[in-house]
């Protein structure tokens, strides 16, 4: 049984969808250059590619074709290096976008509405994209039949994964016999009907994936399969997942926090596609950085770049360079595993809300539509910014995996623009807040159901202590549409004397319960051509009575409510946004886990773990400053640790990686604290307690 996917941490693949001969020759495969590349590159996992974008096999195929400039069957060559070298054996396949099938077999093709191919909208990458609900899905079997029979991989990477939108005969007669009414073609008619078009699609795809795990396991139990972008798809998708894989959608450090706690017992694994560029090579830097974000992060790292040239030879300079970083990872590995992390704050994940109110119609390819946005997803994107700004501990949680008992482990609970909430869930939060959980909620949550129809009133009214009226769009057409006036409070310390703006539009609500901690205040005018023509957007003019935030307190637990998009604002350029968050979480959380203070919160991040088994703390402290500067890394001070006396009986800290050494600890009456040690890129710190709340 291979379970090498549970610590492969350091991933690779010779990413090469290749043409044929003449342009692409491979006249200079050298399986001893290919031994030698992996053992430089230092890898423990290798994706290797069985059938690319253009539809060429890297085997023998019976049903399919073999790259014409192959003398031979090259995954039978490379297997037994990667078994003498115990690298975990991924084969790669990918699924919609298959050229040399699409073209011999014009038929399996996905059409558009009218009638034409659908292509990859990428203008240097026009991949034609194949239907598996015509027979090219008895082909792709037959082909994952013959690589899992044939090679026996460890696991399975299905690439270009989920179901684009098409209108070939057989979809079309599918989504009608499904729905009732013919599949739409119009952009009126997609957005009327976006909730159908989008679950026939879904459960197209979900059909595909049960029916190549029912084969691929019927032929060896133990292999272990993904596909791409898995962290993106709805839970009861990705749960039928071994493991996950996805790209990063918000940056290394962000996207795998988001993949871990999405992920959880799903060993996920990250992999930048902008780190590794052979040819323009990045600085060294970068590359130490990525992977060592991903895995603090706690997921597994993927490297891929075009190191293969058109001869087949190699490009050695890019396997020195992850063999580099990948150098670095190998000596902290040991701390990756057998740990669970700690979190104070927990950021409400759901699918049900990210499936709603997205902007215009539903996007054609399946890789487009799970990665479009909505304002759910820059929500939570937004909260995320902001917790790794105030350096708490924070996670996310996806909303089915939340209860009481789950809940009450966190100190603050954050609910981002969540557009549909379940009697389940506001339930739950009621019991939460009730027994003294605080929670920040803000924009238009639980005001739509799940079909997206807005609902008169907020789910969670009694919590966020005002009543929905309607929303303010008389200054929609400008980005500053509102000013907070803000009621001074404590809170506010970290905030100039100033009215922080806000976004367009907001939510007009009358007040029932709590303290109003800040009223919107109206710009001079709204934006015409005529009324207001200048460079910037109209300045706050105008106070009004209308509550902006409200805090209301219910039985022991205290809610924030923002009637408006307070989280997104992060993501658009709102300057004191976080400032704000700062003061929120200060004021709400008094006795942290763990918090770094650090006068570089733009910079320096870190997450912690504890390792009950060792009675251990791991943190990982990351200095981001190579991405910002291309690759400088200067070697700063990166602040001061303070831990929880009331949570742990601290009795030693020290660093255990880039150098060893012994820690000095601060007491204080309810903290330790401990000076972290300059930092050039990364470091992991161990703290031993005796004895844990
Ligand atoms: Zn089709």
């Amino acid at each position: 049984m291979s379970e090498r996917y549970k610590t492969s941490f350091r991933g690779y693949l010779i990413d090469h969808h290749s043409p044929d001969p003449p342009i692409v020759t491979l006249t200079k495969l050298n399986i001893e250059a290919y031994e030698r590349f992996y053992v430089e590159a230092n890898i423990n996992h290798l994706m290797v590619y069985c059938k690319d974008h253009w539809g060429n096999t890297y085997y023998d195929s019976k049903v399919g074709r073999r790259h014409p400039g192959l003398k031979e069957d090259w995954v039978a060559r490379l297997k037994p290096i990667l078994t003498k070298h115990r690298i975990e054996f991924n084969a790669y396949y990918s699924i919609e976008y298959d050229n040399e099938a699409c073209t011999t077999h014009p038929e399996w093709r996905t059409l558009k509405a009218d009638g034409t191919p659908l292509t990859c909208a990428l203008e240097t990458a026009p991949w034609k994209v194949a239907c598996y609900e015509t027979n090219y899905r008895g082909y792709l079997l037959e082909q994952l039949e013959e690589i899992v029979e044939g090679y026996q991989p460890d696991s399975l990477f299905l690439d270009i994964f989920g179901k684009s939108l098409c209108y070939c005969k057989v979809c079309r007669e599918n989504f009608e016999r499904d729905y009732g009414f013919p599949l739409p073609e119009t952009e009126k008619g997609l957005v009327e009907h976006n909730n159908e078009v989008v679950e026939s699609l879904n459960n197209s795809a979900k059909k595909m994936l049960e029916e190549i795990l029912n084969l691929v396991k019927g032929i060896d139990p133990d292999i272990k399969v993904t596909f791409n972008f898995a962290a993106l798809y709805n839970k009861d998708i990705r749960d039928q997942l071994d493991y996950q894989f996805t790209e990063p959608w918000a940056g290394n450090w962000l996207s795998a926090a988001y993949s871990r706690d999405t992920a959880v017992g799903q060993h996920p694994q990250l992999g930048p596609g902008d780190v590794s560029e052979v040819y323009n090579y990045q600085p060294e830097s970068i590359y130490e950085l990525a992977a060592a974000q991903i895995v603090a992060q706690g997921c597994r790292v993927f490297m891929f770049s075009g190191s293969q040239h058109p001869d087949g030879t190699l490009e050695h300079e890019e396997a020195r360079r992850i063999g580099k970083a990948y150098q670095e990872v190998e000596k902290y590995e040991s701390y990756l595993t057998n740990r669970q992390l700690i979190a104070d704050i927990g950021i409400i994940q759901s699918d049900a809300s990210a499936g709603i109110l997205g902007e215009g119609s539903v996007p054609a390819s399946a890789i487009a539509r799970v990665r479009a946005s909505n304002g759910h997803k820059e929500a939570l994107l937004g909260a995320m910014k902001m917790c790794d700004y105030v350096n708490y501990t924070w996670q996310i949680v996806p909303e089915q995996t939340l209860d009481l008992k789950v809940m009450s482990h966190y100190k603050l609970l954050i609910v981002p623009e969540l557009y549909c909430i379940s009697a389940l869930l506001a339930e739950a939060l009621r019991k939460y807040v009730s027994q003294g959980g605080t929670v920040i909620i803000d924009g238009k949550s639980g005001l739509y159901n799940n079909a997206g129809q807005k609902l008169k009133h907020y789910v969670l009214e009694d919590l966020v202590g005002c009543r929905y009226i309607n929303e303010n769009t008389f200054y929609d057409k400008s980005d500053w549409g509102s000013y907070l006036d803000l009621v001074e409070e404590k809170l506010w310390h970290c905030i100039p004397d100033t009215f922080p703006p806000v976004g367009p539009t907001r939510q007009l609500v009358e007040q029932q319960q709590g303290k109003v901690l800040a009223r919107f205040m109206n710009p001079a005018t709204e934006l015409t051509s005529k009324k207001w023509v200048n460079w910037w957007c109209p300045p706050p003019s105008i106070k009004t009575d209308e509550p902006a935030i409200i805090e209301n307190e219910i039985g022991k637990g205290k809610v924030l409510f923002c009637a408006f998009d307070f989280f997104k604002l992060e993501n658009k350029g709102f300057k004191l946004a976080k400032e704000m968050f700062k003061g929120m979480v200060g004021h709400f959380i008094t006795t942290p886990s763990i918090k770094l203070l650090t006068p570089y919160p733009n910079s320096i991040s870190f997450v912690a773990y504890e390792r009950q088994a060792d009675k251990q703390l791991i943190l990982h402290v990351v200095s981001n400053i190579p991405e910002k500067t291309q690759g400088d890394c200067p070697i700063i001070s990166p602040g001061v640790l303070e831990i929880s006396k009331l949570k742990w009986q601290i009795m030693d800290a020290s660093c255990a990686y880039p150098l060893e050494e012994t820690l000095a600890i601060e007491d204080h009456q309810d903290s330790v604290t401990i000076q972290l040690p300059d930092i050039r890129i990364h470091q992991v710190i161990i703290i031993n307690f005796d004895g844990r709340e």
